[in-house]
């Protein structure tokens, strides 16, 4: 396996070099400290035969043994999260204490997986002469991007493996470690070679050369709606499934009868988790008039109180974000919002010191056509406003093109009914603000994507329903 600095591909079961290599950077201090191989064209296409080949013995094996080597590397991988999850934040960014739980939730997915294998791939009566007999699709290629890579794999790689599907992960070549442990506990648990494949590189020819081929049946992306359109005009030569999970912009609806004491350390603490660079983390904060200058006040004040700082400081509650392309995006929306009229309540530029540190910044006043209002922040900026009427709060939480997740902080059911049928998003919480988790659908409405991570339609991503007819005949 790879040592602590040098990331390898895994094909058809043995870890090697690719053809060239990629840095890997720490993003609390900008220093370069390790590579990752890149794959070739050739390494691709052996990692498509070795799936290829490995496909019919996978589909074939009993569910219920599939389930068991899933649950066994979630044992594995249990075994290795301390080291593990100092290294994800070592390249990511994220504090250690995030990076456990991250881990814990990909040990979590991995152990669901196992254990409702079986039952997901089970025939299902339909009446009393037919059957919908779920059957894997065949190979599956993965993209995962670097915000959250150990639980954003578990979620595409548990489903597929679960359904009896072989895979080819791209991981995150800004942070690789964590494929790197998940695919090598599922090496140790027993996963035959060529079932789980393991690939870096330069990310748009990797996409290219897989979608190309007529092997990979299904693509399941988290990642930018930009990047996700251009996979699913690939992915519509060889008529791929799609499963595309893209970006978001979730609003806060604060009601009148809000109690403040609970959702502004609720906000403060889902959105700055990771650096706000989740894609459900929430963007715009809309507040009945009554109550927001008690709001901002409140908001601001938890916003300055965040520690800042090294991430393997375990004092630290917010570290940096995970590479200078997220710093340029924080300086181009407070700009242009700042250019049209926005005042900084808190934060607002990089802090003076090496790293990619950009504290949690609060917008208001922020003009309707502001970029920041419209395009995925994807960082610890929030923007907060008022509204007057509960219809001109829906009508801004949809005022984008996203329809990811949407949260509210009301007591009132009348009120919580309207803005459950009212706001357009994969996900809606009332005075809650978390959401994904192993057991249940996670997928995004409008530009935030199409399909299903999480549950049992997680796993029917990677399965064809065939209807039997006829039984009693
Ligand atoms: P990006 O859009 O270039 O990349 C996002 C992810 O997609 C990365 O992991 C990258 O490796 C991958 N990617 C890019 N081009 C690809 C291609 N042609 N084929 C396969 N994979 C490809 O941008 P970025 O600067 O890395 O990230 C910033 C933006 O990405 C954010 O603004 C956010 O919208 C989005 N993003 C979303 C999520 C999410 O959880 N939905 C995660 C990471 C990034």
């Amino acid at each position: 396996m790879s040592n602590a600095t040098t990331y390898q591909l895994l094909i058809n079961g043995s870890w090697r070099g690719g053809s060239g290599t990629l840095t890997v950077t720490n993003p609390a201090t900008e220093a370069v400290f390790g590579s990752v191989a890149a794959a070739s064209a050739s390494d691709l296409d052996e990692a498509l035969a070795s799936a290829e080949r490995s496909r019919r013995a996978w589909s074939s094996r009993p569910a219920k043994e599939r389930g068991e080597i899933l649950v066994a590397a979630s044992r594995i991988l249990a075994t290795k999260v301390g080291d593990a999850a100092k290294e994800l934040s070592r390249e990511q960014g994220k504090t250690i204490a995030e990076a456990t739980g991250e881990y814990a939730r990909a040990v979590e997915t991995l152990e669901w997986y196992g254990t409702h294998a079986e039952e997901l791939s089970a025939p299902v009566p339909h009446g009393p002469n037919r059957m919908i007999v779920p059957e894997p699709l065949g190979v599956v290629a993965a993209f995962t991007p670097w915000n959250y890579p150990a639980v954003l794999i578990a979620r595409k790689l548990a489903p597929a493996l679960a359904a009896g599907c072989p895979v080819i992960l791209k991981g995150a070549e800004e942070t690789p470690s964590a494929a790197v442990h998940i695919v090598e506990a599922l090496r140790q648990a027993g996963i035959p070679d060529g079932v789980v494949n393991l690939v870096f590189g330069v990310p748009a020819q990797i996409s290219e050369h897989l979608l190309n081929s007529p092997i990979v049946k299904v693509l399941t992306f988290t990642g930018s709606t930009a990047v996700g359109k251009h996979l699913a005009k690939l992915a519509a030569n060889n008529l791929q499934r799609c499963v595309l999970e893209l970006g978001g912009h979730s609003p806060v609806v604060v009601c009148e009868d809000a109690d403040l004491a609970k959702a502004v350390p609720a906000i403060s603490e889902y959105k700055f988790e990771c650096a706000g660079q989740s894609c459900n983390a929430p963007s715009r904060i809309l507040v009945a008039r009554t109550r927001y200058e008690e709001f901002l006040s409140r908001m601001t004040e938890a916003a300055r109180k965040i520690k800042i700082g090294p991430p393997d400081d375990p004092t630290t509650e917010m570290g940096p974000m995970a590479n200078a392309r997220r710093i340029e995006a924080m300086q181009g929306l407070v700009k242009d919002a700042v250019d049209r009229g926005a005042s900084i309540e808190t934060g607002g530029t990089r802090l003076d010191q090496p790293g990619f540190y950009w504290p949690p910044t609060i917008l208001t006043g922020v003009a309707k056509d502001a970029k920041v209002l419209h395009d995925e922040p994807f960082g610890p900026i929030l923007t907060v406003a008022p509204f007057d009427t509960l219809e001109e709060a829906i009508e801004e939480a949809n005022a984008t093109e996203y329809g990811l997740a949407a949260y509210f902080f009301t007591g009132a059911d009348d009120t919580k009914r309207a803005l459950i049928g009212g706001v357009s998003a994969g996900a809606v919480s009332v005075n809650y603000l978390k959401g994904v988790s192993a057991d249940a659908p996670y997928g995004g409405v409008k530009q935030s994507g199409y399909g299903y991570e999480g549950g049992e339609q997680g796993m029917r991503s990677f399965q064809s329903l065939k209807l039997v007819n006829g039984l009693g005949s």
